[in-house]
């Protein structure tokens, strides 16, 4: 059973961290797919939350603040999402700052690493295309390694480069779990796990994910995103209830090209979960 059939998208990124569109071009897409509550989550950043806001308004749709925050939980990175939150709160706004510190050391770090497999000039060449300066990200260099004929497309280059293991990759700290979910929660948003099925987690670790976060207050998890499989739908949706997390589904659209998921085309949330957005319906704009 369906219980709220909502076109709800709330999880992609615009130039202001790693998707190619602009604020405003992703709203016209999303409203053109459909979507009905948008939610623009840039990796670690909230400038562009104003532009967004005007142009969902300037579309007819209803919007969510929204960020995607890189952490480090276990040794691995995992990304949480933040919606409905203040995005004028000061503390939401410097512990954001201080987890973009070091992308720029990092990524000269990457271009020497792959510059020692005989690929060189990536950090130059990611440049490029990135959109803030504060935000060099490793699809930059995706882009960069695709432009240059190394690989055919970006997924080949995370397949080959840039992970734990393969030429590129750099290891990094970001912001601890606590942080994030704290930076969310005390700015008036919920935090939720982003995409729990892409992180490698044994079944105890990702059960020591699921209760870390809880204790510090995180209160949803993406159910329905668009590097979900079916049964992750499914498992996901039974760890929802278990955990009483709310549900979330966004499409984690970066860009036309690169991406296989459009804005607003995702299944719907399965029934039985409550949508994050009903606990965040005062938060809506
Ligand atoms: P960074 O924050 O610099 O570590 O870059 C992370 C970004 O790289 C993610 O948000 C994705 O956009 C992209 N990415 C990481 N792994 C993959 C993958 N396996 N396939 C496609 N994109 C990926
Ligand atoms: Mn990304
Ligand atoms: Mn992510
Ligand atoms: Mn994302």
């Amino acid at each position: 059973m369906i219980k709220t059939v909502l076109n709800a998208d709330l999880h992609c990124h615009s130039v202001v961290s790693d998707g190619t569109l602009t604020p405003e071009e992703l709203a016209a897409r999303a409203k053109a797919n459909g979507v009905e509550l948008w939610a623009l989550t840039d990796h670690d950043e909230i400038s562009g939350q104003t532009r967004a806001l005007a142009a969902a308004k300037a579309q007819g749709m209803q919007y969510l603040t929204g960020t995607e925050i890189s952490v480090t939980f276990a040794g691995q990175t995992v990304h949480i999402l933040g919606l409905g939150f203040d995005h004028e709160n000061a503390g939401i706004q410097q512990g954001l700052r201080k987890t973009r510190g070091g992308r720029g050391e990092r990524a000269q770090e990457m271009s020497e690493g792959l510059a020692q497999v005989g690929i060189h000039g990536c950090y130059e060449g990611a440049l490029k295309y990135v959109g803030n300066p504060e935000l060099i990200s490793r699809t930059h260099f995706a882009r960069y390694l695709v432009e240059s004929g190394v690989c055919a497309d970006t997924h080949e280059v995370f397949r080959k480069f840039l992970t734990d293991g393969k030429p590129g990759f750099v290891p990094h700290r970001w912001a601890s779990l606590k942080e994030a979910v704290q930076w969310i929660t005390e700015a008036k948003g919920i935090a939720i796990i982003a995409h729990p099925g892409r992180y490698n987690f044994t079944p105890n670790e990702e059960f020591a994910f699921f209760m870390e976060f809880k204790n510090h207050g995180g209160q949803g998890v993406e159910v329905v995103t668009g590097s979900h499989t079916v049964a992750e739908y499914v498992k996901y949706g039974d760890m929802a209830k278990e955990f009483d997390l709310l549900a979330s589904r966004g499409s984690d659209f970066h860009s036309p090209e690169e991406s296989r998921i459009d804005l607003g085309t995702l299944p719907w949330l399965p029934g039985q979960l409550t949508p994050v957005w009903e606990a965040l319906a005062h938060r809506i704009q």
